[in-house]
């Protein structure tokens, strides 16, 4: 099935079941008023030429109109190019040259000024000609760009313009246009968080990241009577197909508390939409859970929820389950080459393995875990974790070169992870291959000793990375954020770690921070933590 043909059958069902929230714009939409506009945007967009196949990027933060552009790509036989609207010059010029848009869709709600300002610090090729048309020399496929907002700039469009100008007539070519899409046919492409370099574009189909969703919320149980806050951006495939198809599959109601992440409006939209689920990245729950207003919140409508995106403290699920009602929440793991989850814990799952490991493989996937020679290793043995099916990506646009490293031809996705599976089929994530520390021979998975050191009263939050040694190879270094108004010194936290974990996994390092490097999905950059750890000790 197509996103197109998914979105009209839900719709029939449930169409005067509410679709959207968005607390930030004050919006509410039943599904059949999605699919309305979603229709009208899709037509619109027909309507300037575009036609199937091409890509539009959208460069916004969460609001209503990046939902609507979502599904009405998605209708219209499209490619939709998430850009991280974070991304400055370099990068945005890095995206559009790879993926030739034909359209732009920018946001969010900047005033005139500051909007061309900035639109030509980040593509100073998007000079308005006097006639206002636009002339971007250097992106010649890119025809059009549609801005949010209602302030009019020149050479661009108003995106409420696109789809008022649509018509009968134009409805009706829609349709003809969409009845052709194929399922397998792609219909996004994504970046990845660029947590260990630049970030690559998958690209994902329809039947990739339609069905992807729907195993999830399946495995949350959601029902038309859910309403899931998504405060986890919707440039990343967590706010994308965890957050908006999870739903969408299930009827339930998508809810989005900011333009970006903020604890308090994160708690104030749980409350007052009476949220029965939340999603979010541990950073986040963290900072929810840290709140000082926290304790005033009615969150007990809450039951379900997903962690997930980097690895997930025991300690931090433990104090969601105790403390925000979430008894059902799940912790996810996934990429977005794959969709992205491929594994997610259960609400059958034992407590306890269900705050540490990352469950089991989700329905209709393949996986195995290999050592450096691609064998498959005994069970309960780390290595590399691939996994193969139908949530594989088409491959990196424009970069066979990489999905050839990525993807074997025996078509598994090699997700450079390193796991373990258990004799239940409970997998536990121990690290990312580049960040392992080898010391003296021995492999330390940071991880480890991460989880180990979250449960010092004093550690609010604790990354360990490794630092060159000339003679152990690499030695440990923990960075650690202190609770606020706690002091504590290297000794304290080494000798907390003596006799409770092997002599050669104690962190010969112990640096005190005040905030770790993110990239702007909320993720640590270890490798960019670990050039600031080396230089500072070099
Ligand atoms: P890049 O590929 O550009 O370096 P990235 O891998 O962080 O960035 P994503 O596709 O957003 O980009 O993230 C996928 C990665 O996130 C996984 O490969 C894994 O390392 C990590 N991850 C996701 N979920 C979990 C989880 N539940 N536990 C541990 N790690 C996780
Ligand atoms: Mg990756």
């Amino acid at each position: 099935e197509t996103i197109g043909a998914h979105l009209a059958g839900i719709t029939a069902h449930f169409g005067d079941r509410e679709a959207l929230v968005v607390a930030h714009q004050n919006i509410r939409w039943t599904y059949s008023e999605l699919l309305d506009r979603v229709n009208r945007f899709a037509a619109g967009l027909l309507k300037l030429g575009l036609s199937p196949g091409e890509r539009v990027g959208i460069w916004a933060q969460n609001c209503a109109e990046w939902v609507v552009t979502q599904f009405a790509t998605a209708q219209a036989g499209l490619v939709m190019v998430n850009i991280n609207p974070a991304y400055r010059r370099s990068e945005l010029q890095y995206v559009l040259d790879k993926v030739q848009c034909s359209a732009l869709i920018l946001g969010p709600s900047f005033k005139s000024s500051d909007y061309i300002a900035m639109v030509h610090d980040v593509v100073p090729e998007l000079r308005l000609s006097l006639a206002g048309r636009l002339n971007a020399a250097n992106l010649p496929h890119l025809r059009h760009v549609i801005r949010l907002g209602v302030e009019k700039t020149v050479g661009m469009l108003n995106f409420d313009e696109v789809a008022d100008a649509v018509d009968a007539a134009d409805l009706d070519h829609l349709a003809k246009v969409s009845a052709l899409v194929q399922f397998d046919d792609p219909v996004n492409i994504q970046f990845t968080s660029g947590t260990t370099g630049s970030p690559k574009g998958a690209t994902l189909t329809h039947h990739n990241i339609l069905n992807n969703g729907f195993f999830i919320g399946e495995t949350m149980r959601l029902t038309e009577h859910d309403r899931l806050c998504i405060p986890v951006p919707l440039y990343h495939c967590f706010g994308m197909v965890l957050g908006n198809l999870a739903c969408v599959t299930h009827g339930a109601t998508m809810v989005f508390p900011g333009e970006g992440f903020d604890a308090k409006s994160v708690l104030d939209t749980v409350q007052a939409e009476r949220c029965t689920g939340l999603h979010g990245v541990p950073t986040m729950f963290i900072a929810i859970l840290d709140h000082p207003d926290f304790a005033a919140y009615d969150l007990s409508r809450l039951r379900t929820g997903i962690m997930a995106g980097s690895p997930c403290p025991v300690e931090i699920m433990t104090r969601v389950i105790q403390h925000m009602h979430m008894k059902d929440v799940t912790i996810a793991y996934g990429m977005t080459e794959t969709s992205p989850v491929s594994f997610q814990s259960s609400v059958d799952d034992p407590v306890d393995v269900r705050v540490s490991t990352v469950g089991r493989v989700h329905p209709h996937l393949e996986v195995k875990i290999v050592d450096g020679g691609g064998r498959i290793v005994p069970r309960g043995e780390k290595g590399e974790l691939l996994t193969r099916g139908y949530s594989v990506m088409l491959g990196y646009w424009g970069d066979e070169e990489k999905t050839r490293e990525a993807i074997d031809p025996a078509r598994w996705m090699h997700t450079g992870d390193l796991a373990v599976i258990d004799e239940q089929g409970y997998c536990r994530i121990v690290g990312r291959s580049k960040d392992m520390v080898i010391r003296g021979g021995e492999n330390i998975y940071p991880r480890e000793i991460e989880e180990f050191l979250y449960r010092h009263p004093k550690i609010l939050d604790v990354q360990c990375v490794g630092v060159p040694d000339p003679k152990y190879g690499e030695e440990l270094c923990a960075c650690i954020i202190l609770r606020p108004g706690t002091k504590a010194d290297a000794e304290e936290i080494r000798s907390f770690c003596s006799g409770q974990i092997a002599r050669y996994k104690i962190p010969r390092y112990v640096r005190f921070v005040s905030a770790f490097p993110m990239t702007v999905t909320g993720k640590i950059q270890k490798h960019v933590l670990r050039d600031q750890v080396a230089s500072d000790l070099g």
